[in-house]
């Protein structure tokens, strides 16, 4: 941010207008300076104004993409230290080491893994999403490794230090806009024009962070903008400072040659799958963009995937599911009717249960802005009349031939206020947890 607060008011419309969401310009431009504002927030800023202070409004790591389709990663473009000063972004990519002095079977074997250990969580799928592909000396074997990876769906990186046959892996990859890697001291302005002619992004791979810096500013000053950073260091101690010393330079000093998202390597610092993941989980918490593994098992990928998901979830929004009716196991009109908050995990818990039972069942989703059913029923968002009124507007009762409602056993005070608003309706209160409610749907069916 190379702005302050009233050097940027200056340049703003001073209307007061409030369409951003700020009662003022200025507590929008003070907004601005700390990153807790967007610029397009505005639509008034002239275009001379927008050109002056975009560089100002800009995320202090570059945000930089690689891969093209459902694999496309997102990396930097963060703005805080610490998730709970605001949020973290974006996530940081996950990569298999895949290297041409594997043979065919274990190649197509870490293809066939990154493909298959996916999983469904509270909506959303987790996935590795890179092959981090790593020539070590056969020119044939390397090139036919990337036409193959080519035919994945998979982000690639490309990891060789020869210019000659980077260039002709590009030649192959180009489109599936690859990340390569590396520049170093010796191939620095050679592997800096490759990034430039193919339009891609670069890793630079100094020694430690002041070498790393200096070949940021050799790159930066031939007008390469996507960069990611790799200091070389493999002992796990130093390489985590490292990461924390980056985002605090960039962030805090403003230090515009460290404002670049990070690359690690875990399947160097460890020989043990599990210690690797373990030293991989650092790097999700603080603060890696890319972090590279020498394989995949399930059970040393899922747990990455679900510490990546809860760090990257925002802390300011809960996770929610849409509100209506959703059908479970094929209902029809003397199925069951059941009510919850929309809370994802709620739902997610919920629906998994009623699911496992196989009884046929309608589930009423009802908007809690994101609460567990208690929560919502403490702060009055999942109260008699407010779910009396949701039943009415989601007209489950035209989609079944009673009229009898199952409530979570945790919201059984809202009973007298929810019969009073649904005359006519059976209020059931169902178990507290929804580990019981196979139990109780299989009485239903009886
Ligand atoms: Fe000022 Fe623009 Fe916000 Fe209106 S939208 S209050 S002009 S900063």
């Amino acid at each position: 941010m190379g702005l302050t607060g009233i050097q940027i008011f200056k340049l703003l419309p001073k209307t007061n207008c409030g369409e951003c969401k700020f009662p003022t310009c200025l507590a929008f431009a003070m907004a601005l300076a700390s990153s807790k504002a967007e610029l397009y927030s505005c639509p008034y800023v002239s275009p001379e104004a927008r050109a002056e202070l975009s560089d100002a409004s800009a995320p202090p790591i570059r945000p930089v993409t690689i891969g093209t389709g459902e694999y496309e990663v997102k990396i930097g473009g963060e703005t805080v230290l610490f998730r709970h000063e605001k949020t973290f972004f974006n996530k940081p990519g996950l990569a298999v080491l895949i290297s041409d002095e594997m043979n065919e079977s274990e190649i197509e074997k870490r293809f066939e893994k990154l493909g298959h250990l996916q999983y469904e969580r509270v909506g959303v799928t987790m996935r590795a999403e890179l092959a981090a592909l790593k020539y070590t000396g056969s020119r044939e074997k390397f090139l036919s490794l990337v036409k193959t990876a080519c035919e994945k769906p998979y982000s690639l990186i490309l990891m060789a230090s020869d210019t000659a046959i980077m260039k002709d892996a590009l030649e192959i990859a180009k489109s599936k806009k690859p990340l390569i890697y590396a520049a170093t001291d010796d191939n620095c302005e050679a592997f800096g024009n490759l990034a430039k002619e193919y339009g891609l992004p670069l890793t630079v791979k100094g020694k430690g962070i002041d070498g790393t810096m200096q070949l940021v500013d050799r790159l930066t000053t031939m007008g390469i903008k996507d960069l990611v950073l790799d200091t070389s260091t493999r002992k796990t101690k130093d390489a985590f400072q490292e990461q924390v010393a980056i985002r605090r330079a960039a962030l805090l000093n403003k230090n515009k040659s460290l404002g670049f998202p990070t690359i690690t390597f875990p399947a160097e610092m460890a020989d043990d799958l599990m210690k690797e993941t373990l030293i991989a989980s650092l790097f999700v918490a603080k603060y890696t963009g890319i972090i590279v593994l020498s394989d995949l098992t399930g059970e040393s990928i899922f747990p990455l995937l679900l510490q990546r998901l809860n760090i990257y979830t925002d802390p300011q929004r809960p996770m929610t599911t849409k509100e209506g009716v959703y059908p479970i196991n094929n209902p029809d009109e003397s199925s069951p009717v059941l009510v919850t908050s929309n809370f994802s995990l709620t739902y997610f818990i919920v629906s998994g249960e009623i699911e496992n039972s196989r009884v046929p069942s309608w589930l009423c989703v009802m908007d809690t802005e994101g609460l567990s059913v208690m929560t919502a029923w403490a702060a009055g968002k999942f109260v008699g009349d407010l779910v009396g009124a949701f039943i009415k507007k989601c007209n489950v009762a035209e989609k079944v031939n009673h009229k009898k409602l199952i409530i979570p056993g945790y919201a059984a005070a809202i009973l007298g206020d929810l019969e009073e608003e649904l005359p006519g309706w059976e209020i059931i209160i169902g178990p507290r947890e929804a580990a019981h409610l196979p139990a109780m749907l299989k009485m239903w069916k009886q």
